[in-house]
């Protein structure tokens, strides 16, 4: 099976470097940011938890998320609020399991033993003892992928769409205030505005210096929506996801660490630790 495979893989796979890169650029979510726009108190600021949570996950397969909390240093609460979040945006999956309170099941022995309590009593406490909901988180590298190559699919999909189709600019201007002139020229009237004995474009109507514009070549916020300005956002956009779009390539049609459910996960565990001979147990690290 692919998941029991990929519990002996060393080194940082592909795809987990797509999961870093991916929350890094994506998903730099913080709920006290949000708290502190909205009523000006915040205590600490979150938002690179999910960071933090992510890294760690991708050493790990599937993992109990007070143990994660521990080994982040980060309070179990805040950590199940950005799992929260990741699992909202369908990064990482988690499972509810109901376990042996082990120790509760320490604590009533210890004291009945104290009190040389008869061991089939004992164990009947025990027995009552109810099983406490245990939730276990893993990251899942399918939707991370997914997550991503449609998120930037779709942006550059509407670019393109607007930087082809979109409206046209006022590709011209007149360097004077708008106040006094500032007349807009189409491409169309490029031709009548150049000036033969400057060799330059000149305003019909005030003489003043027209400008190209409309890119942002004159030194103002690009024309919103226009192809130009649209070209303009396009490009920058592809170089903002340069780094990960190379790394969607790069994964693109590998197997994803997958670790299976819980069930299938801790089931696999068992049969490996029977067949090694040995107790089991320790955690799992991809
Ligand atoms: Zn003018």
């Amino acid at each position: 099976r692919a998941f029991v495979a990929s519990l002996g893989a060393r080194g940082m796979s592909e795809h987990k470097k797509l999961a870093r890169l991916a929350i890094r650029a994506f998903y730099r979510h913080s709920s006290s940011k949000e708290r502190l726009a909205r009523t000006g108190n915040a205590k600490y600021d979150n938002s690179r938890i999910a960071e933090v949570l992510v890294d760690a996950l991708t050493r790990r397969t599937w993992v109990k998320e007070d143990d994660l909390a521990n080994a982040v240093l980060l309070s179990a609460k805040q950590v199940r609020k950005a799992l929260l979040y990741l699992e909202e945006q369908r990064l990482v999956t988690r499972a509810h399991v109901k376990e042996k309170d082990k120790d509760r099941e320490a604590r009533t022995r210890a004291r009945a033993e104290e009190n040389n309590v008869d061991e089939h009593i004992i164990m009947e406490r025990i027995r009552a003892i109810d099983k406490k909901i245990v939730t276990y988180v893993c990251l899942n590298y399918s939707r991370v992928y997914d997550a991503l190559a449609l998120r930037i699919g779709t942006a550059r999909k509407e670019l393109k769409h607007l930087a082809e189709k979109g409206p046209v600019s006022v590709l011209f201007k007149c360097v004077n205030d708008p106040e006094i002139c500032g007349k807009r020229y189409s491409s169309l009237d490029a031709a009548r505005l150049m000036d033969p004995t400057t060799m330059s474009f000149k305003c019909a109507v005030c003489a003043a210096e027209v400008i190209q514009c409309g890119g942002g070549e004159d030194g103002s916020a690009p024309e919103p929506r226009t192809r130009e300005a649209m070209r303009a956002a396009l490009a920058k956009f592809e170089t903002q996801v340069d780094r990960i779009q190379k790394q969607l390539d790069k994964v693109k049609g590998s197997v994803p660490p997958q670790y299976g459910t819980l069930n299938e996960y801790t089931r696999a565990r068992k049969r490996a630790a029977a067949a090694s001979g040995g107790g089991g147990g320790g955690g799992g690290f991809g």
